[in-house]
């Protein structure tokens, strides 16, 4: 086993790699893979720019909270009701100046 953990390794401690719960050996191992791995280095990132309630949802992906669900299902059906309503019926106009 290497010092530098691997990107699925990476991406499966990360959250518990910013809240500091890892031992030491793999976070140290971490911190070297963000400095050499700029994917990795950019979900970092992006997990540093939501706030705590969105990273927990991340965490656990099996149970998502139920407003959030009926939420996405709301706009998937709108999605498909325009969807169904075919061309031009979704906008309020072809006023664009695009031909
Ligand atoms: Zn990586």
């Amino acid at each position: 086993m290497s010092l530098i953990p691997s990107c699925p390794e990476v991406r499966e401690h990360l959250t518990d790699y910013l809240e500091g719960t890892l031992p030491f050996r793999k976070r140290l191992g971490i911190r070297i893979h963000l400095l050499i791995c700029a994917a990795c280095d950019g979900l970092r990132k992006a997990l540093l720019a939501l706030p705590a309630f969105g990273r927990k949802i991340l965490e656990a992906p099996a149970e998502p909270p139920r407003e959030a669900a009926v939420a996405q299902e709301r706009a998937l059906e709108r999605a498909l009701e325009r969807i169904a309503a075919g061309p031009g019926k979704t906008g309020p106009g072809k006023t664009g100046p695009e031909n």
